[in-house]
């Protein structure tokens, strides 16, 4: 199991083929209609799209190699923001312009044979890269050059390169792009970088160890200071199987890479599920909280009510009480001032003691405890535990 679906991808191999397929060629771009299906099949999009700048899947001959082995064009380079760091992995560019010095050379050269393949294969063919007119009928490997018949003869004795590795390009029709780019590789030749001889290029086969330089023949006989020597493929060969072993040790500690990648990314995970339990927690306590404090809310109000409602029962009970004595007292009035003017000394005998004792009894009444009734002292309960909310 190699990276989780959700994560961005570990960092990996690319996969060929996936997401964009910028097509791999100079020519017609995108918009261009599309006239007969090509007589090939696209191989070359699907199968090279490694040979393009991964910033913005484009082909360009000037890649430039940065020092974490991704490859951007000089355009993404030139407009990448921040300056001075990868876009795809953030590691630091060296070069203070943001620029490598390190070009592609290898996915440069792949692009320019991917293209000679591409004229090979087109409907028409390729035409002479000389007299530009004729069909080519053969490709000279060492020249990089198509020739038609009447210009391959001129190759062949007048600038006496018979000795060219040449392949017909009906033969080469039928390989594969892959094939023809490993025939390629085959025939390209290192050249002699010495000072001593700088007009003519010679082909190098000797390598010196000293300087670490590839030398011609004649360089490495005339001049005595270069030793020792060995046969230049068999450099390339040690240089290619150092670059394979050192391949086969990072493979191993990727390995290690990817499971703290894993641990890293399962830590993430825990923390974000640590954090949704929580706030979870956090949202239902509330909840709770609110629910507890509604029916609070209702049990207070309930119980102001309650205590008005008593409250206005016993204040009504009472006015009638005093109501009922203030009656009493007025008849009890009217009562006696009547006696007083209109009684017989026969009334006044026989309805005297009555009347006294009615008013001996209205005396003794008290007045009633006015004020202090209280809401203060009954409603304290409710302050008390909407205090304690
Ligand atoms: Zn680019
Ligand atoms: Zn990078
Ligand atoms: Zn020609
Ligand atoms: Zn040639
Ligand atoms: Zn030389
Ligand atoms: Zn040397």
């Amino acid at each position: 199991m190699s990276g989780s679906p959700t994560a961005p991808r570990p960092p990996g191999p690319p996969a060929d083929g996936d997401g964009a397929t910028a097509p791999v060629e100079t020519g017609p771009q995108p918009d261009a209609p599309v006239c007969s299906p090509p007589s090939h099949p696209p191989v070359v999009e699907d199968d090279f799209q490694f040979l393009l700048c991964e910033g913005c899947r484009q082909e360009s001959p000037h890649l430039k190699l940065l020092t974490c082995l991704h490859t951007l064009c000089l355009g993404c380079l030139s407009e990448n923001k921040p300056v001075g760091q990868c876009p795809v992995c953030c590691t630091a560019i060296p070069q203070a312009n943001g620029i490598p010095d390190m070009d592609n050379l290898l996915f440069t050269n792949l692009q320019a044979r991917l293209r000679v393949y591409k004229q090979i294969t087109s409907d028409s063919g390729p035409t002479c890269s000389r007299c530009r007119g004729e069909v080519a009928l053969v490709w000279c490997c060492e020249c990089e050059e198509f020739f038609c018949a009447k210009c391959f003869e001129d190759h062949q004795w007048w600038h006496k390169k018979k000795t060219h590795k040449v392949r017909k390009v009906e033969e080469l029709r039928a390989e594969s792009a892959h094939q023809f780019l490993e025939d390629t590789r085959k025939s390209c030749n290192l050249f002699c970088t010495s000072s001593s001889h700088p007009d003519q290029s010679r082909v190098c086969s000797i390598y010196c160890q000293k300087c670490e330089k590839a030398l011609c023949c004649s360089c490495a006989l005339l001049d005595n200071q270069h030793a020792p020597f060995c046969d230049i493929r068999s450099e390339t060969q040690r240089r290619q199987e150092e670059l394979s072993s050192m391949d086969r040790e990072l493979r191993r500690r990727r390995s290690g890479f990817e499971a703290t990648y894993v641990s890293l990314q399962g830590e993430a995970a825990r923390l974000e599920e640590a954090q949704r339990e929580m706030r979870e927690l956090i949202r239902q306590r509330v909840e709770q909280l609110v629910r507890l404090i509604r029916q609070e809310e209702e049990e207070l109000v309930g119980l102001v009510e309650a205590r008005q409602e008593q409250g206005r029962r016993e204040l009504a009970q009472e006015l009638r009480h005093v109501e009922g004595v203030l009656r009493r007292m007025e008849a009890g009035e009217r009562l006696v001032e009547k006696m007083s003017l209109y009684a017989t000394e026969q009334e006044v005998m026989d309805m005297q003691p009555f009347i006294k004792g009615s008013l001996q009894e209205l005396q003794r009444l008290q007045l009633p405890v006015a004020m202090d009734r209280g809401q203060p002292r009954d409603l304290s309960e409710c302050r008390a535990r909407l205090q304690a909310l």
